[in-house]
């Protein structure tokens, strides 16, 4: 679960990292009163608060001198869309006075198999350009993680990228409180971007992004806690109220994959592609699934807008396959407007689930996944030669 800006800078300060002072408007009307209320200096900076990089050279990030300017900006910015995503709240921090811009991160680096901390004295919002024109600007080195961040790790990261060792202090400060954040909130990343250096030597997160590891966060209460501030895919939200997993794929595609275990999933959107087709979204349904809960997985995926095929393969241990089929069945019962469901499954009552979908009007059973694929295939040719002819 990727934090909001805001939401990982409350963590900053749960760690002892410096952040600037700031409130977050979910509102447009009294946004100066508010920014008084917290005490705030002017100038000040307005965040957009979406989860995705760049919103300073998309416009996400504006300075305002003054009450007048904060409004105006508040007004154009809150609600607004910024990479495809709605602006439902923003934070305003008081402008910090910047000496340097350091980037530094913590990321789980799965080849090495330990947490990678990347650190460059040029940070900012050019730092992709950096990595590809002079990537020698940025240094990784991995954390052993039984030992921890050792003074050689920082050590190593002062005197190769040249800040000069009077940073080294505080530089260590925050690469431990980073380090203590990233391994107990089972981060995947931890990221600071720019580290504000001042004239004094005094460094602060004046960007925040946390990635946290989805498995682990039942015991993170808190974090879990910070989700309902984001904003999601609607379907993504239904999904989840029923224990499934949705993931949308990708905006053109007509067909939906249904599925318990994403592994499985993978595979045939692989081979899905293959044939050239689009896949609009997948739906894991996880274990042990009830008619009831795979009628409403069919009603949700089929609620995708632009999808008319649905193909679900079942492998059958605790989840049965007469109870998958019933499912479906009850879903197209209920209105589907013509969608075409492929079924293929395997294990605890096969016959039955079969002798089902035989039964109902617009599903199919394929004998295995490779023949599901050439039946949703071929319907998808049918229905478009159809679509040609009107
Ligand atoms: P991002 O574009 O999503 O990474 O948003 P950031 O919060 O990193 O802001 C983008 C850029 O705006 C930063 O790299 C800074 O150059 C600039 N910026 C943001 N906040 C401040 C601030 O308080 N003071 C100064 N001087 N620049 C800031
Ligand atoms: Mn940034």
């Amino acid at each position: 679960m990727k934090l909001l800006e805001y939401q990982a800078k409350e963590l900053f300060d749960q760690y002892g990292l410096a952040t600037p002072k700031g409130v977050v408007l979910s509102s447009r009307e009294g946004a100066a009163e508010a920014v008084a209320a917290a005490g705030l200096d002017y100038p000040v900076v307005v965040k957009a608060q979406v989860q995705v990089g760049g919103r300073g050279k998309a416009g996400g990030v504006r300075f305002a001198q003054n009450p007048e300017e904060l409004a105006e900006i508040v007004g154009a910015l809150l609600f607004s869309s910024l990479k495809g995503i709605q602006v439902r709240q923003l934070l305003v921090v008081e402008k910090v006075e910047m000496a340097a811009e350091w980037y530094l991160s913590i990321l789980l680096d799965r080849d090495a198999g330990m947490p990678m901390v990347i650190f460059s004295p040029c940070g900012g919002v050019d730092i992709e350009e950096t990595a590809r024109e002079n990537p020698g600007a940025i240094l990784k080195v991995p954390v052993n993680p039984l030992v921890g961040v050792a003074d050689y790790t920082v050590q190593y990261l002062v005197s190769k990228s040249g800040i000069g060792g009077e940073h080294l202090p505080a530089l260590k400060n925050l690469l431990c409180g980073l380090y203590r954040l990233f391994t107990q909130r089972d981060c995947l990343l931890a990221e600071i971007n720019p580290v504000a250096v001042g004239k004094d030597g005094t460094l602060a997160a004046v960007d925040g992004k946390v990635d946290v590891d989805d498995s682990a966060l039942q015991r993170h209460a808190d974090l879990l806690a910070m989700r309902e501030a984001h904003s999601e895919p609607p379907l993504v939200t239904q999904a989840r109220a029923f224990r499934f997993l949705y993931i949308p794929v990708g905006a053109e595609g007509r067909v939906a994959v249904m599925s318990n275990g994403s592994g499985m999933l993978m595979s045939m959107i692989d081979l899905l592609s293959k044939k050239e087709i689009s896949v609009a979204c997948a739906l894991d349904l996880g274990g042990g699934a009830t008619k009831d809960r795979i009628r409403e997985a069919v009603r949700i995926v089929l609620s995708t807008p632009g999808v008319d095929t649905l193909f679900i393969c079942i492998f059958g241990g605790i989840t049965r396959c007469d109870e998958v089929a019933e499912g479906v069945r009850l879903a197209l019962e209920e209105g589907s407007g013509g969608s075409k469901v492929v079924v293929r499954m395997e294990g605890t009552n096969k016959e039955v689930g079969q002798e089902i979908i035989g039964r109902t009007p617009q599903a199919v059973s394929a004998g295995g996944i490779v023949e599901g694929v050439r039946i949703v295939s071929e319907m998808l040719s049918a229905s478009a030669g159809r679509r040609d002819a009107k």
